[in-house]
């Protein structure tokens, strides 16, 4: 299911909004219209001009996060990365990239552009209302500046935040390429995931002295996005040196169309595979597997073929292609295991256990 419906194209990256964004948008506009002054509009009549601006002031607020977002993206895409989406969602922006850059200055600019933008649209909205509008009390008695006040507050909070040296924070990022000037990519990840862990609970134990649940909260938020870092970031380093074809199944066991699903179960209990390509007369006709014998009720498995249920739409890699490609090949479609063919003719298979076996070895 995609939460997420594209609202327009930036510099040809896809901007979607996700459905719990348009949920927060009018809990903050109210956050606003009901907070007193000078962080909202409590008490500005009548009703509809103040829930114009606190509408108005949240839209505004999304925009430089959205602004943020492609900081990091038109760097990201200056050094090569390619851009899938920004999704706008519950808490912010997302920019789905293919990879990070794994060259530590390239990494610490990206991280610290979306940052740097946030602090620029706040000093930028503070230094107006500080310099231009605080000179007439006629345009400050007008509720309307008050946008700009709030934005220029939320955007330094943001900026700040964002720049706290812990992942998923960007901050986690710059610390990231600082370590790994001195050492292997790797182990800067996980110095760098240490830190964030620490701060992590550092937060919590401060949130629960001063007894506010929203350090916490957030404090779990950082762990969990640490401990996720870590995990991809080891998983595809440890990946890349391994090809395809060193982990494949190279003697694969097929399944002929016209066997009946009852036999197929039987089949897949003595070999042992949950999936097999589908062949006749030499030729690959798709791929069946357990997923697919499930959605089958017992009672008609005797007369179903595998014709009927097998996946025919093929997806491939090549054997030349490395282990952690194919591992998000994998992880993407969300499938359990993908067909090796070289040169029109398969080779193999390679199964997400496969991989997942060859991860818990290495990296022990
Ligand atoms: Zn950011």
């Amino acid at each position: 299911m995609n939460f997420s419906f594209k609202i327009g194209t930036i510099m040809g990256i896809p901007i979607k909004l996700h459905v719990t964004f348009l949920l927060i948008l009018p809990v903050f506009a109210y956050v606003f219209a009901s907070s007193p002054n000078p962080y909202g509009f409590q008490e500005v009549m009548p009703v509809t001009t103040r829930y114009t601006l606190s509408t108005l002031t949240a839209l505004l607020l999304f925009v430089s996060i959205l602004l943020h977002e492609l900081a990091h993206s038109y760097l990201a895409k200056r050094y090569g990365v390619t851009i899938d989406s920004i999704t706008l969602f519950l808490f912010g922006g997302v920019s789905s990239m293919e990879e990070m850059p794994r060259n530590p200055s390239q990494e610490a600019k990206m991280a610290f552009a979306g940052p740097f933008v946030s602090l620029v649209i706040g000093a930028i909205c503070l230094f107006v209302y500080g310099n231009f509008l605080s000179s007439s009390a006629e345009l400050l008695e007008n509720p309307a500046f008050k946008v700009i006040w709030i934005l220029g507050v939320m955007n330094v909070v943001l900026g700040i935040f964002n720049l706290l040296p812990a992942f998923p924070m960007d901050g986690g990022r710059v610390l990231r390429s600082l370590y790994a000037r001195k050492m292997s990519y790797v182990k800067a990840t996980q110095s760098a995931a240490a830190v964030g862990k620490f701060f992590a609970i550092l937060m919590a134990i401060f949130g629960i002295l001063v007894g506010n649940l929203w350090f916490p909260l957030i404090a779990l938020f950082i762990y969990v996005g640490a401990t996720e870092e870590e995990r991809s970031t080891l998983a595809s380093v440890t990946l890349e040196t391994v090809a395809v074809r060193d982990l494949m199944t190279k003697d694969v066991v097929s399944v002929p169309p016209s066997m009946s699903v009852e036999d197929l179960v039987h089949f897949m209990f003595e070999n042992k595979h949950m999936g097999y390509p589908v062949i006749e007369g030499g030729l690959l006709k798709g791929i069946v597997s357990f997923t697919d014998v499930r959605r089958v009720p017992p009672l008609e498995r005797p007369v179903l073929l595998v014709r009927d249920i097998m996946t025919k739409e093929l997806v491939s890699v090549p054997s030349s292609a490395q282990a952690h490609e194919a591992l998000k090949f994998i992880s993407g479609r969300n499938i359990g295991r993908v067909l090796v063919i070289d040169d029109g003719s398969l080779v193999g298979i390679l199964s997400r256990t496969d991989l997942v076996r060859t991860l818990r070895l290495m990296s022990e």
